[in-house]
């Protein structure tokens, strides 16, 4: 017993030495920088689900395993934009939330305010719709069901207009705006290009009103189809719909080649000089389950075919993010400006990897109530009444928690650094122009001055001592960096 003691104590003496070395490890997953050719490359994420996991008791972590808040270990990690759909009520007359994250526009708040706490932008998503809208679904709101093109037409505008004035006034920094969520085939419960056009427009001309300089993105999938991308793009215009961005999702197990993705987007680019990106795409890094809720991506489906060309891994994950954003980069006229990942937090209530039989049932009867209850799972059987066929149905957790980039337990994995690494900080370079001149202290001292204002990476570059603040004492250490009083920055 007493040589157990020594042993353990020398182990600890030996911890405590190693302790600082653990905590600044070197990820077991890389990537190679890219090349951006556009200035400010949306490097995206989607964490829509965030606000119900908090209220089921999820709490995140950085690579330490430091509890955080999860906007600040995404905007440590190189992430700069945060994505968050918005539902118009997605509830039951009882209040029982549908479940998805339960996101009305109290919760974008939230999320817009914390994000904008950590420098990270709002790319807001209207689904115009209660619940999950998509290429099959686009119900309208249960508030505009009856409702006329016209009445439907100034209802977007409304509902647009507003939904931005409160997020801004909770202190969201928007700079997307999404008319509608993968609408190849109709929006808020209309079809046919005439009556789609119309409504796009009307939230488009919502956005413009309330501040021109929000890019308005419509949002279509199946980049893969043949002529699809071309028809949609060449209908719109007909239609002469005003938006910037043609943003499509890119899910690698169903839509095509990345050769294919790029030449997609750039026809549109190059025809009618819009901006386009990915506004979703997920890779998985396991086929282990860790909610009991099935996932999309598992060891039977959607994990073969020629244009899966990754590990199933961290590296792999990453890997795919990595080649997404170089895909979307090589579009026509550096017209290319992001990527989002779709869902990267929509970890596990419980975990319950390895568990069999009554530990198992336990386990799951266990997330299966807080599913329900918080609205942290894809769908709670609340949502059956307006969603009967699928959601009435197939209700329950998360299929994606294999593609986050946390663990079970809800702490940062190594590949969420592929946000940062394909974009590395020059430390000093205040001004972004890839250099460190005395520009840059001259920048940081305006910054100080209140002359102009540092965001995101910029202001990230400018913070060269690291106390989260961009101030005099970074503008003198750039200066005694470039006076070579000191070597490093
Ligand atoms: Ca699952």
């Amino acid at each position: 017993m007493k040589r157990i003691k020594i042993i353990l104590t020398l182990l600890t003496a030996a911890c405590l030495l190693l302790c600082p070395m653990a905590a600044q490890a070197k990820s077991t997953v890389h990537v190679d920088p890219v090349d951006f050719n556009y200035g400010d490359f949306i490097r995206g994420m989607d964490v829509s689900s965030v606000i119900s996991l908090e209220k089921a008791g999820v709490t995140f972590k950085n690579a330490d395993g430091k509890a955080e808040d999860l906007f600040k270990i995404l905007s440590d990690n190189g992430v700069n934009t945060i994505r968050v759909r918005i539902w118009n009520d997605p509830f039951d007359a009882n209040g029982n939330g549908y479940g998805g994250g339960n996101n009305d526009l109290e919760a974008a708040k939230q999320i817009g305010s914390r994000a904008a706490e950590y420098g990270l932008r709002l790319m807001v998503d209207f689904h115009y719709s209660d619940f999950w809208a998509d290429p099959g679904k686009q119900k309208a709101p249960k508030a505009w069901a009856g409702m006329t093109l016209s009445q439907k037409e100034q209802a977007v505008y409304d509902y647009t207009f507003n939904s931005l004035a409160e997020l801004k006034t909770a202190g969201a920094d928007v700079c997307m705006v999404q008319i509608g969520n993968e609408t190849n085939n109709g929006i808020a419960g209309e079809s046919g290009a005439a009556n789609m056009a119309t409504l796009f427009n009307a939230g488009s001309r919502a956005v413009r009103a309330f501040d021109s300089s929000v890019l308005v993105a419509l949002h279509f999938t199946n980049p893969e189809r043949d002529g699809l991308v071309k028809y949609l793009a060449d209908t719109f215009n007909n239609y002469n719909v005003d938006y910037d961005v043609y943003a499509t999702s890119y899910y690698p197990y169903w839509h095509g080649s990345l050769e294919n993705l790029t030449t997609q987007l750039s026809y549109v680019a190059k025809t009618y000089g819009k901006y386009t990106m990915v506004a979703e795409t997920s890779y998985a890094n396991t086929f282990e389950d860790s909610d009991g809720h099935e996932n999309t991506v598992n060891a039977n489906q959607n994990n073969t075919g020629s244009d899966l060309l990754w590990s199933f891994d961290q590296q792999g994950q990453a890997n795919e993010v990595r080649s997404v954003m170089d895909a979307v980069n090589n579009v026509y006229g550096g017209k290319g400006i992001g990527v989002c990942y779709w869902e990267g937090a929509w970890i596990t209530v419980g975990d319950i990897t390895g568990k069999t039989d009554g530990d198992y049932t336990e386990q799951y009867d266990h997330n299966k109530a807080l599913w329900e209850q918080y609205g942290c799972g894809w769908a709670s059987s609340y949502a059956s009444e307006y969603d009967p066929g699928d959601a009435g149905k197939y209700y329950g957790g998360s299929a994606v928690d294999n593609q986050a980039f946390f663990d079970a337990n809800g702490k940062a994995l190594d590949s969420l650094r592929v946000f940062r690494e394909v974009s590395p900080l020059l430390m000093g370079d205040a001004d972004g122009d890839g250099t460190v001149i005395i520009n840059d202290a001259t920048t940081v001292q305006r910054h100080t001055a209140q002359l102009t204002t540092l965001t995101g990476d910029r202001l990230k570059a400018a913070d060269v001592n690291g106390d989260g603040k961009a101030d005099i004492n970074d503008a003198t250490m750039i200066q005694k960096f470039l006076a070579g009083i000191i070597t490093s920055l």
